[in-house]
């Protein structure tokens, strides 16, 4: 048994995202990322003096909306706080956040690994506003600043401290990602900060109760950096036991081009940040009503249609997965299901000749002409023998290409699979007669002879005949 496998490791992870609304949380400026630098500002994200904020309704709608998603009880009234502190791209010298009555707390998100399921808590998600952003590559010798961010509106989604293995910290935000980008409150995009993660770590031994001291990471810019910083720290953090030495609480940067994280600053506590309530603006209470309305407007949250997906359309784990790795996806393949196609054709088209023709034109699957109803359409071509398969990988690119629906397409252009036996009997005839070598092979027990005979065919038939008859009627006459 190694030293590492004395050893627990314990993590906790707090997330912010951007809630997805077109103005700030205290003012009228656009969210809009990649704005000319400190272009979407005005007095009140500037923190100049006499302004005051008013709370974003819609910022409200959404945290709410992204609470229940999450499975969290909300609380009874909205409550901010004012967090103090100093830092240049804070311009009010404070944030305003929630402190002792976050908006929401006590949910949770069910996750899997390696086939095992758990269930992490959410201890609390509480509104704030986001800092500026200070650029240090942008000026030979100076630092700037650009407050566009200043004043977005950011979730804090806070886990307990439940989670033990860097697979199962990638897991929680996968899943987390995905419910919230499913009922549509953030589009949780790193790249562009709308979704971040600071991770919190500690270890212990086996069967200690209680939790050793933590470090909490960040600078962490994607899912796969934070499993490797994690894992980096929880090794960090066994050596440094092993070695006789203490952890210290502080915050450390991940360091992604050298794989090792570095400490930054000791943790500071939350009475260093003197949180008081924020007194411009008023706490109101949420009603049940409020409540009510926006439960009845969410969507069937994702796990739940990927079970029904299985139950109802018999499908695989794996292919319910995919379907349920973006709400299009899903919303399209049921579309197209309820329009009488069969479910595991309708996923083998999304999946496969629609994602790559998606791919291909760096367009999403919102932006593609060729709808559900079309698809529906063709796959019903297909069942009635009107196209053959290869015909309709050919028809699906044009609709979309020109917005007509296959039927359209098939009629316009004339492309009716010849299904007619008489009228294949004659082609047959002819190439027959004109491949009498092939003939003789085929019958001295050279099987590719036929290959090569149905080819002929289909050749004098610009592709059109239907092979599966075509099959079977070359083999009646070779008898
Ligand atoms: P702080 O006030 O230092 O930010 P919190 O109690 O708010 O600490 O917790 C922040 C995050 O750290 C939470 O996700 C929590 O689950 C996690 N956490 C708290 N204590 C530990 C610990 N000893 N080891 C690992 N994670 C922890
Ligand atoms: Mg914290
Ligand atoms: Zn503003």
């Amino acid at each position: 048994m190694s030293i590492y496998d004395k050893y627990e490791a314990v993590i906790g992870l707090e997330v912010h995202v951007q809630l997805a609304t077109k103005t700030k949380i205290f003012c009228g400026c656009s969210t809009k990322f990649g704005q000319i630098p400190n272009s979407a500002t005005c007095p009140v994200c500037l923190g100049l003096p006499g302004t005051l904020p008013v709370f974003n309704k819609e910022v409200f709608m959404l945290g709410i909306k992204a609470a229940l998603a999450i499975n969290c009880q909300i609380q009874e009234i909205v409550k901010f706080d004012r967090k103090n502190y100093y830092y240049p791209d804070l311009p009010k010298a404070y944030q305003i956040s929630q402190y002792d009555k976050p908006l929401a707390y006590k949910g949770y998100i069910d996750i899997v690994t390696n086939d095992n399921p758990k269930r992490i808590n959410i201890t609390r998600a509480h509104l704030e506003e986001d800092a500026g952003k200070l650029l240090h590559d942008q000026h030979p010798s100076a630092t700037v600043v650009d407050y566009n961010r200043t004043g977005t509106p950011l979730l804090e989604i806070v886990s307990e401290p439940e989670i033990n293995t860097p697979e199962e910290a990638y897991q929680y935000l996968s899943t987390l990602k995905n419910i919230l980008r499913y009922v549509g409150v953030s589009d949780c995009n790193m790249e562009e900060g709308s979704l971040r993660c600071d991770a919190n770590v500690s270890v212990r031994l086996y069967g200690e109760t209680k939790l050793g001291t933590k470090r909490e990471l960040k600078n962490m810019n994607s899912f796969k950096a934070v499993r490797a910083a994690v894992e980096y720290e929880i090794t960090d953090q066994i050596d440094t036991i092993e070695d006789g030495e203490k952890i210290l609480q502080e915050t450390r940067l991940w360091d992604a081009d050298k794989q090792i994280s570095r400490s930054m600053r000791s943790k500071e506590e939350a009475h260093d940040y003197k949180y008081f309530p924020e007194p411009d603006l008023v706490p109101f209470h949420i009603t049940v009503q409020q409540i009510e309305e926006i439960k009845s407007k969410m969507p069937e949250l994702p796990q739940a249609r990927k079970n029904r997906f299985i139950k109802d359309y018999n499908i695989t784990e794996s292919d319910a997965d995919f379907l349920l790795s973006e709400k299009i996806y899903a919303d399209y393949f049921e579309e197209t299901v309820k329009e009488g196609a069969d479910p595991k054709l309708v996923y083998n088209w999304l999946s496969g000749d629609i994602m790559s023709e998606i791919n291909d034109q760096k367009i999403s699957l919102e932006e593609y002409n060729f709808t559900a109803k079309m698809l529906a359409e063709l796959i019903e071509l297909i069942n009635s023998n009107v196209i053959s398969g290869k015909m309709a990988k050919e028809i699906l690119k044009e609709s979309a290409k020109e917005g007509f629906t296959p039927k359209a397409i098939v009629e316009k252009k004339g492309l009716k699979q010849i299904s007619n036996e008489g009228e294949l009997e004659n082609i047959i005839t002819q190439v027959l007669n004109s491949n009498k070598k092939s003939v003789t092979d085929y019958k001295s027990g050279k099987e590719n002879a036929l290959g090569y005979l149905v080819g002929q065919i289909m050749k004098e038939t610009k592709g059109k005949a239907n092979p599966g008859i075509v099959n079977k009627l070359l083999r009646e006459r070779l008898l």
